[in-house]
């Protein structure tokens, strides 16, 4: 099937196709084998050494988990695309395979908020990280010193909406060599590429927006094959002996599947892959959905704020709008103090609290109260995050009914 040929949609349901799929079978099957078969002993050695293509040990590679980072780096525009268990064993996986002690990264302090407490991990093993606000590049510049190996950022931050000043800061990075890494869960594929801002490497967590359902989690890292891995400082002479291209995925196969395990599991990769033929259609009715509980809340004089990308009040919505196709089923919102936020969640009938996004279903949570508790109140403040902040994950129910439960739980 030639590349671009046909839509987004299209291009996920037919992608299994363009390899030979045992019986036709219109769904990549799911291979539980953990070991696989050769012609002979000669043949193995060739897989083994990287001679010729074929699947080692489950661990590193597994057909169906193949037929989803297909699937993904199709999405992706990319050279290549690994799976992961998770989406933080993706961003664990680049922290494993690219870096070293006296690395220096600069990140979004803008984050989702598991990928700021990796980072502070990181920087209890010996690697520097500063934390910019990125939504302007003059930030990023500031911080760069010459050990920076990785800029990275999301594209909308969770959960204060905040947009990453992607474009200028990858012409910056491109500039500098300097590898850029942008978390793309938030918008997903379809509706950013971040190769179109010059990304070398793009982290999805398939979990959310890809797979869609909440049944299954997955992660992925696609190489955009626009950062020239000769530049970078830590590629072991082993990758080297691949073209230059491959040398950055080679080593992060090897170092997150072969050594440290983060694979994803072949029963995941199927739901996920099944999930990501209606992603388009979720997405659209998500960001419509989105759009009409952001204006209505912001509307209501018991709403103090509304921190939608949609949002003509949003500080980057003129960015938004240029760079993504539509502005996302997330936002977020902070009530009027007389109104308490645990009352309020409770009063709710169809949103449910809990603490996935990208779901099917609206979810929402207690930002401070939860998943940026651990923090404290003072990173939380820095982060812009008020105690009363609520995320909600918009899904895909009927706009009238969802407008008309946010709307009751205000009205009592
Ligand atoms: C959820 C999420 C992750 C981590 O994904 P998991 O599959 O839950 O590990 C990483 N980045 C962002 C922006 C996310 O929303």
């Amino acid at each position: 099937m030639a590349k671009n040929k046909y839509g987004f949609t299209t291009n996920i349901l037919h992608s299994d196709r363009q390899k030979p799929i045992e019986h036709g079978s219109l769904h990549k099957p799911i291979h539980t084998a953990v070991a696989f078969g050769y012609r002979d002993a000669r043949e193995l050695a060739a897989v083994f050494q990287g001679r010729q293509p074929g699947y080692r040990y489950g661990r590193q590679g597994n057909p169906t988990v193949s037929a989803l980072e297909d699937k993904v780096n199709q999405m992706e525009d990319g050279l290549s695309t690994i799976c992961f268990s998770t989406g933080m064993a993706a961003i664990g996986a680049i922290v494993q395979g690219l870096l070293r002690q006296g690395d220096h990264v600069v990140s979004s302090a803008y984050l989702f908020g598991n990928t700021n407490s990796l980072w502070q991990t990181v920087a209890a093993q010996g690697v520097a990280v500063s934390m910019v606000d990125a939504t302007d590049v003059a930030n990023v510049e500031a911080a760069l010193t010459p050990s920076t190996r990785i800029v990275f950022v999301e594209t909308i931050a969770n959960p204060r909406t905040q947009i990453a000043d992607l474009a200028r800061i990858g012409q910056l990075c491109r500039e500098r060599g300097i590898l850029y890494v942008v978390d793309n869960t938030m918008t997903s594929p379809y509706l950013f590429q971040p190769k179109t801002v010059e990304a070398g490497l793009v982290v999805n967590a398939l979990t959310k927006s890809i797979g869609g359902h909440g049944n299954a989690l997955g992660g992925s890292l696609t190489d955009t094959g626009l950062y020239d891995w000769s530049r970078y400082p830590h590629i072991a002479e082993n990758y080297k002996k691949y073209p230059t291209p491959q040398w950055g995925m080679a080593q992060i196969r090897a170092k997150g599947l072969r050594d440290f395990g983060a694979s994803l599991g072949p029963e995941a990769a199927h739901h996920l892959a099944v999930g990501a033929e209606t992603m388009a259609l979720r997405i659209e009715r998500e960001c419509a959905n989105a759009m009409s509980l952001a204006r209505m809340l912001e509307a209501d004089e018991r709403i103090a704020a509304v921190h939608y990308p949609g949002l003509p009040t949003h500080p980057q919505h003129g960015l938004a709008g240029e760079l993504f196709k539509a502005f996302g089923g997330l936002f977020s919102f902070e009530l009027k103090p007389e109104i308490d936020c645990f009352d309020y969640l409770n009063r709710l009938k169809l949103a449910i609290p809990a603490s996935n996004l990208g779901d099917t279903r609206t979810l929402v949570i207690p930002v401070a109260h939860t998943i940026f508790y651990e923090m404290g109140p003072e990173r939380r403040a820095s982060m812009g995050i008020a105690e009363s902040l609520i995320r909600v994950s918009v899904g895909i129910e009927d706009t009238e009914d969802l407008l008309e439960d946010f709307r009751q739980a205000l009205a009592a």
